[in-house]
């Protein structure tokens, strides 16, 4: 088994959803009582969220970096950033790591090149979708993205941080999403990556008929079955 590292809080309540669903990947694999191995370095999602909104990446960069070590240090022997925005900064984290780091959008690639998807709406913060870290490296693996709108961007975005962030989901937040969504397959996405991890608590499979590519879905599916030892790091 391979023991994983997350570096989570952020925020929290899409950690919890990680923790469990590596857990349940390898009771389903390994069965009985068996459960991942797994250390966790929470940050306080707060000072993170203050160097987002001052634009001091480099910081957020240092201070992951640092906590990406403190797992690796702790035994960790691939590390995982449980976000999608903060993957921002993920060249910092790599950097500092001599053990494998699995990027999220790499997890949500090789979803996507199983149902034969090249083109993918993008859902998540409007670092996220207004600028090209993220995709960029979807294209790395041939998969282009449509992304809404300034107006539906603005929405989409203070919806993650006024309330699914804060554990608070809202039924008119997730009608919102469901028309940007709708708009997103009208341009010609095949499936919509929801690329922040909080947005899986707002829609899911039973509010719309477009697929859904759930970021955290693929994340901890590919942890998970490194976490049972089906696959090596
Ligand atoms: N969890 C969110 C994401 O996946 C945003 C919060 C953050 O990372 O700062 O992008």
């Amino acid at each position: 088994m391979t023991k994983i590292g997350l570096l989570g809080g952020m925020s929290f309540h899409s950690t919890i959803d990680y923790y469990r669903s590596i857990n349940e990947h390898v009771a389903a694999v390994r069965g009985g009582h068996a459960s991942a191995e797994i250390v966790l370095e929470s940050l306080d999602f707060a000072a993170v969220r203050r160097q987002q909104v001052e634009g001091d990446w480099d910081g957020a960069g240092r201070d992951l970096a640092a906590a990406a070590r403190r797992l690796q240090d702790g035994g960790a022997e691939v590390v995982a950033l449980c976000t999608n925005l903060m993957h921002k900064v993920a060249p910092a984290v790599e950097a500092a790591l001599d053990v494998p780091f699995l990027h999220i959008a790499d997890a949500v690639a090789e979803a996507a090149r199983e149902h034969g998807w090249t083109r993918l709406g993008l859902l998540g913060t409007r670092w996220v979708m207004a600028e090209s870290f993220y995709a960029d490296r979807l294209a790395t693996h041939g998969i282009a993205v449509v992304v809404p709108d300034e107006a539906q961007q603005l929405d989409v975005d203070r919806i993650i941080w006024e309330e699914l962030t804060l554990g608070q989901v809202e039924d008119a937040s997730r009608s919102r999403y469901v028309e940007v969504i709708e708009e997103l397959r009208e341009q010609g996405a095949q499936a919509i990556v929801l690329g922040c991890t909080e947005i899986q608590l707002l829609v899911d499979g039973r509010h719309t008929d477009v697929p859904l590519l759930d970021s955290v879905a693929a994340h901890t599916r590919a942890l998970g079955r490194m976490a049972a030892g089906l696959v090596t790091t």
